[in-house]
């Protein structure tokens, strides 16, 4: 695998690539950014991955100083999952003045659920997965449904803006207990993470009763909340919401997803199930 931290370096090795698979992470890599990588393969001749921690979708007050980078380890995984190249640009490379434009998606995708409680993140997610396709060039690329909003809003500036770019979603990777795969997960203390898959437990609990046709969604929510706040957790939100678009669902819509976010001690945890 070659490792590029030049624009200009990647976009001379990729020149007669053929068609450009495109995986970017912001590094610590698990077994859910390996399982992209690995279904990537399928969607291109040539697989590129980027490791770029993103400090304009990060709060003042978030973990940009101590999200974890590992590098070396990181490397290994992705040119074993069969990465041909990494995009690994310091921060000098990708904003070498301060970013002057941004991509803001509208107040109804980026405003909500996530958005509602990391202002600006959207903004700073939209803005650097743009600039990456516009590094990297790629005909196909791979987000992770365990970021569903995310997806979702990359999907749309894709559409929007006309990029000749399909958005394929992979399925969230879980450990064995249900807890979602996160960098973040590396927070916990070993009684948090014991803790940790409660959140999985109570969205899947919701799935259950909405497929068994309990109508009242507003019910299931607030009992989720109310369980993970006896159990010590600061829920943020748990919403049944519209694959689509993310949107409060009338009665008997089908195709939808309940999200919760909350917090584990000082760890933020977020997950998704689709119903
Ligand atoms: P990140 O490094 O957190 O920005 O994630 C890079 C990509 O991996 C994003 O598309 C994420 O949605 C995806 N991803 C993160 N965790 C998981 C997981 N547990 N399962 C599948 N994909 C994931």
């Amino acid at each position: 695998m070659q490792i590029h931290d030049t624009i200009a370096g990647l976009r001379t090795a990729l020149a007669g690539a053929g068609r450009i698979v495109f995986v970017p992470t912001m590094g610590n890599l698990h077994e859910g950014h390996i399982a992209l990588m690995r279904q990537a393969r399928a969607h291109g001749d040539t697989l590129v991955s980027s490791l770029f921690v993103n400090r304009l979708q990060f709060g003042p007050k978030e973990d940009f100083d101590t999200y974890p980078r590992t590098f070396e380890a990181d490397c290994e995984k992705m040119a074993a999952a069969g990465g041909a190249h990494l995009f690994a640009p310091d921060e000098r490379e990708m904003y070498p003045t301060p970013q002057a434009y941004h991509v803001q998606p509208a107040a109804t995708q980026a405003d909500i659920l996530e958005g509602e409680f990391r202002p600006g993140f959207f903004r700073g997610v939209a803005t650097v997965v743009l600039k990456l396709f516009s590094i990297v060039q790629p005909q196909a690329a791979l987000f992770g449904k365990k970021d569903y909003q995310q997806l979702m809003v990359i999907r749309n500036m894709v559409r929007e803006f006309a990029l000749p770019i399909d958005i394929i979603p992979g399925e969230t990777v879980r450990a064995a207990d249900g807890l979602a795969l996160s960098s973040r997960n590396g927070y916990l203390s070993a009684q948090e993470r014991a803790e940790a898959p409660r959140l999985y437990r109570v969205l899947e609990r919701i799935r259950k009763d909405i497929q068994a046709g309990e109508p009242d969604v507003a019910r299931l929510e607030q009992g989720a909340m109310a369980e993970l706040r006896a159990s010590g957790w600061i829920p943020q939100y748990v919403a049944v919401r519209k694959q689509v678009d993310l949107q409060l669902p009338a009665a008997h819509d089908s195709g939808l997803v309940v999200l919760g976010a909350a917090l584990l001690g000082s760890t933020r945890l977020i997950d998704n199930l689709e119903v």
